[in-house]
């Protein structure tokens, strides 16, 4: 899939999103909009450039030479195409799943990832808000699913097409119809679902790990939709106020102590 077309597909999907927000909030939001958006454009714009930079040059040539040597499961197994491709993006999402979690298990890791959770408010903003450290420090757990996965060029970019979406959908402010959305969890992790995660409670945060497909969270009993998201509070606990989110603040916050991220990690789980 041409890169020029999933960009272009993700901005379309971020303006009906942008749209959408505006004629159906889910949650009301503690910031102002306009601020919260440009910031969260600037650490997107950092994560992109950190992408470019640090993981494409590393993931693209490893999915050719994927493809070239036949190397990983998928490419031993030899299924036809369109079963090859279904199989690398379940199983690509399935080790997101196993990514995310470890990046609210493991401090190093969950020291960048805060960044994405410390953001007071939740909208399609926030899916592009990722801390570049932690896009570099994925690389090589990245590497590990293309290689091991046995996952060629056309089929990475099938399953970074179905990412990229799913993540501006799940992050997005928009209420969907209440049965509606019942039905879709089943399949896709939905905005309520995520609004959860996001939840400054750590045992509301600790659920809801998928990416993609819902499944997993299914599949792994994680998954928790009934929740009102008007009783959810999104950030980390402690830190809830706009000096403590500023740009300089974030950005620098991985290579800083910070108590309230410290402890956010070792609260147990209810
Ligand atoms: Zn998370």
């Amino acid at each position: 899939m041409k890169n020029f077309f999933r960009v272009a597909l993700s901005l379309g999907a971020l303006a009906g999103l942008i749209l959408l927000e505006r004629k159906r909030p889910l949650r009301l939001e503690r910031e102002s909009k306009l601020r919260r958006n440009g910031r969260n454009l600037v650490v997107a714009s950092l994560g992109a450039l950190t992408a470019q930079l640090v993981e494409a040059p590393v993931v693209r040539p490893l999915s050719r030479f994927v493809e070239r040597r036949r190397f990983g499961l998928l490419k031993q197994l030899r299924l036809p195409r369109p079963l090859e491709i279904i199989a690398a993006v379940l199983l690509m999402d399935y080790t997101l799943y196993v990514w995310h979690i470890l990046t609210h298990r493991v401090p190093f890791l969950w020291r960048f990832h805060a960044v994405h959770h410390v953001d007071l408010d939740l909208d399609a903003s926030t899916a592009l808000r990722f801390h570049f450290g932690e896009l570099a420090v994925s690389v090589p757990y990245r590497a590990a699913q293309i290689a091991l996965i046995g996952v060629d060029a056309e089929a990475l970019s099938y399953w970074q097409m179905f990412l990229s979406l799913s993540i501006l959908f799940h992050h997005s402010n928009v209420r969907l119809p209440h049965k509606f959305e019942d039905a879709l969890s089943w399949f896709l992790v939905t905005p309520r679902m995520h609004g959860i995660h996001h939840s400054n409670e750590p045992a509301e945060a600790n659920t809801n790990w998928s990416s993609g497909l819902a499944l997993w969270d299914h599949i792994h009993r994680t998954f928790r939709l009934h929740k009102p998201q008007e009783e959810i509070c999104i950030g980390v606990k402690g830190i809830d106020t706009e000096e403590r989110v500023r740009l300089p603040e974030i950005l620098t916050q991985p290579f800083r102590d910070v108590p309230e991220v410290r402890a956010f990690l070792r609260q147990p789980e209810v």
